[in-house]
């Protein structure tokens, strides 16, 4: 009888396991989508630089057009036009304005933008102001994404997409990345014979090295193969050693079971240390896992269904420990930290960090402006409201989907 683990067991265990290594290589921007972010990253510059416009519009003062209106608009001098990629250098004194399109920077002394649906061009220099403006309105203020010493992203960070537009956004074009994890491959049994040959009487193709590659590659890990090996014991035992002595971990599919012909156990067992054998999951039970040093041995069993399952739901998380890397293989559930509205009639996907907090998992909601690219870079994950709610009160409960 194998005495099994339960998963959330194997998952406490393997953080309490396995160290996180401190390794790091610098790669190129370029080069660095989905590598694992070995430092924080703090920003040294203010991003925007400067304040900017959000919409096509006249920049200006808000008290110089308080009370007017659609009858009575305020009428305001146009000073000039603000040019993109150009710093605001018009002079814009009371009671004048200049236009300013989307992302270009305001001048000194305006504080709001009014959209050019609410205004109108008389021709003679003067533009009339139908909605009144209220300061900030329709603008980004310098530093609103990024501010010298803000920590941009956090290390162990898989880097995506609206990473990179971050690390963009302040200008790191060399990145800290962990070193790829190679993982050897072994698979065994009597009747395994290799992909390009065709199987005999009682013999099937070995489905569980390529499989398993794929997923390590996948994941961002390099996988190393070390072939097929019979149910020989000793066979067994000096491919693994081999692997474990070449490789930062390894995985044996197949012979995981109790029965006779099954060594993998006994070889994890002489090799390192046995943690366990036996997770209390279907398909996928007879799994094993041990360690030599901060090495993890991993047992798989056979069935290619069962072994990708494991594979998925805890040889990379614990992969994953292996890089200090955030990953949950399921949906993680947490305590909303504050409350959130949500557009009745459509579902609505909100980002979100995972923070720890008396010894509950909170999930924070990024409240972002769609100009702001680093907050979202920042996120862990997302949440989902569905179209049938008005938005989820604090502590609701709610489930969190990794990026
Ligand atoms: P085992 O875990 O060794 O008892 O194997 C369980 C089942 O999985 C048996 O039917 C094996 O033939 C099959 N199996 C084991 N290893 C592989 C593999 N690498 N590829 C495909 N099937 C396998
Ligand atoms: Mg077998």
């Amino acid at each position: 009888m194998l005495e099994v683990k339960t998963p959330e067991e194997v998952l406490r265990l393997i953080e309490k396991e396995f160290i996180p290594c401190g390794l790091s290589e610098t790669v190129l921007l370029s080069e660095a989508l989905g590598r694992v972010l070995a430092e924080d990253i703090k920003a040294d510059e203010f991003v925007p630089d400067f304040d900017r416009s959000t919409v096509d519009g006249y920049a200006l003062r808000a008290k110089d057009t308080f009370g007017c209106s659609d009858a009575i608009p305020a009428v305001l001098s146009l000073a000039g036009e603000i040019r993109m990629g150009e710093a605001a250098e018009i002079n814009v004194p009371r009671d004048f304005c200049a236009y300013v399109p989307t992302g270009g920077a305001i001048p000194e002394g305006c504080d709001c933008v009014v959209m050019v649906e609410y205004t109108e061009d008389y021709g003679d220099g003067t533009i009339g102001i139908l909605k009144p403006g209220a300061p900030g309105m329709n603008m980004i203020f310098r530093g609103d994404d990024v501010f010298p010493g803000k920590t941009v992203l956090k290390s162990g960070r898989v880097l995506s997409p609206q990473d990179i537009g971050a690390l963009a956004a302040i200008g790191r074009i060399l990145v800290p990345v962990r070193p790829h994890l190679r993982v050897g491959v072994i698979s065994t049994g009597d009747e395994l014979v290799s992909t390009d040959s065709t199987p005999g009487p009682g013999q099937v193709r070995d489905v569980n090295s390529p499989m398993l590659e794929a997923l390590l590659k996948d994941f961002g890990a390099e996988p190393v193969n070390f072939g097929i090996v019979t149910d020989d014991e000793k066979l067994l035992k000096e491919k693994t050693a081999a692997a474990a002595e070449n490789c930062d971990a390894v995985i044996i599919s197949g012979g995981s079971s109790a029965g006779v012909k099954d060594a993998a156990c006994r070889i994890i067992d002489e090799l390192g240390e046995l943690l366990f054998h036996g997770i209390a999951i279907k398909p996928g039970k007879p799994t094993i896992l041990g360690k030599t040093g901060n090495k993890p041995l991993i047992g798989l069993p056979g069935h290619p269904v069962a072994a990708l399952f494991v594979a998925k739901l805890f040889v990379l998380p614990l992969l994953a420990q292996l890089e200090g890397r955030k990953m949950r293989s399921w949906p993680v559930r947490a305590e909303l930290a504050e409350s959130l509205n949500a557009n009745h009639g459509r579902m609505q996907v909100n980002a979100c960090c995972l923070e720890e907090g008396d010894g509950k998992l909170k999930a924070v909601p990024v409240r972002s402006k769609s100009g702001l690219i680093t907050q979202l870079a920042g996120a862990d994950g997302y949440l989902v409201i569905g179209r049938d709610l008005e938005g989820l009160p604090k502590d609701a409960e709610v489930e969190v989907y990794w990026h």
